[in-house]
């Protein structure tokens, strides 16, 4: 592998080929190994400094889904202990976006289960929530709402949703073994409604569900192809009751590389580590940035708890990660004496 010439392509923004990214997913060398995180350090360093995006969401509406997600707890095709709850009110979701700035987090989303979301009483909540969250935040907002049309999602746009995540959950050619009520086509229209409205889209997937490395080189493809803008990867978090519950989860070594592999193929791209980092990464979390992601979601996950902030924040620290500001708030308010945030010096000031 002549991991040089991938490091002066990736300057330039291009990713690897497939064949590439075939070969790198089929390593065990450890010298190829040790070239590989180097390489993808180097990429993330290049593209986006030691900055880090940092999300946090709201699990607006919980449960109770007609659609049948095999990984998800919030079906209602499955008999799960997961949080049952209709729509927040707006107020509670502008409180917790309120909160989860102060804890650290640059980017909001406010996630709700369900296929779609038709329901105009709900979107009118939406809307006031996000109204709210950009006038009494200085956060980036952010919604996953199922499957949006254009006209949806620039009603959204107007009350002010800056980014649009959305998840192709697998590749294409295993969503059919993941996902059985709509089709990977509705997934990615979404995305492609999106995109053709100016927004920031944030699209990814789930590792560990029994996908085989070349269908995650074929996700990270797509991903490419439709040229999103951030990429959450998530590691498979089984939940009870789900027909996944029995899966085993990743080794920290096969996160490591999903992470590398995707830095690779998206050199400029955001790469935001999300759902089941604790579980499957454990004590190895600290070297994902190593791996060449710049993003993590920190706090509660829609279904499970997350790891307490200040382990996160400690991570950070100890990583020389700097809290990126949000795009309208260059100054944001230090999150504690000793974390490096943009627009302020080391001790916060
Ligand atoms: S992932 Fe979304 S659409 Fe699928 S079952 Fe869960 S809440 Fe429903």
């Amino acid at each position: 592998m002549d991991w040089q010439d991938i490091g002066v392509r990736a300057a330039k923004g291009i990713g690897i080929s497939e064949e590439e990214a075939l070969q790198i997913v089929a390593m065990t060398d450890p010298e190829e190994l040790r070239h590989l995180y180097q390489t993808a350090q180097g990429v993330r360093r290049t593209w986006k400094a030691d900055f880090v995006n940092t999300c946090g969401i709201s699990n607006a509406k919980s449960g109770r889904c007609a659609e049948a997600c095999s990984f998800c707890s919030q079906s209602a095709h499955f008999n799960t202990d997961a949080p049952k709850y209709s729509m927040k009110k707006a107020d509670t979701l502008v409180a917790e976006a309120k909160e989860a700035f102060a804890q650290g987090v640059r980017e909001f989303s406010l996630v709700a289960s369900g296929r779609a979301l038709t329901n105009k009483a709900e979107v009118a909540i939406i809307k006031d929530a996000l109204k709210g969250i950009r006038e009494e935040t200085g956060l980036q907002t952010c919604a996953s709402l199922g499957l949006m049309s254009r006209e949806g999602l620039e009603e959204l746009k107007e009350a002010g949703l800056m980014s649009v995540h959305h998840n192709l959950e697998t590749a294409r050619s295993f969503h059919k073994n993941i996902v059985s009520t709509h089709s990977y086509d509705e997934e990615v229209d979404t995305i492609k409604a999106a995109k053709s409205l100016g927004m920031y889209t944030c699209a990814g997937g789930i590792f560990g569900m029994g996908e085989s490395w070349a269908q995650r080189v074929e996700l990270a493809l797509e991903l490419r192809d439709l040229d999103v803008d951030s990429v959450p990867l998530n590691f498979l978090n089984p939940r009870p009751g789900t027909p996944l519950e029995e899966q085993a989860t990743l080794p920290p070594e096969d996160c490591l590389k999903i992470i590398a592999l995707f830095r690779l193929v998206l050199p400029t791209k955001d790469l935001v580590v999300c759902g089941g980092r604790a579980l499957n990464l454990g004590d190895r979390q600290g070297e994902i940035f190593e791996a060449g992601a710049n993003g993590m979601m920190i706090g509660n996950y829609l279904t499970t708890a997350g790891r307490q902030v200040d382990l996160d924040l400690d991570m950070l620290e100890a990583a020389g990660m700097v809290v990126r500001a949000p795009p309208h708030l260059p100054h944001p308010p230090s999150l504690r004496p000793t974390l490096r945030v943009e627009g302020t010096d080391r001790n916060g000031l």
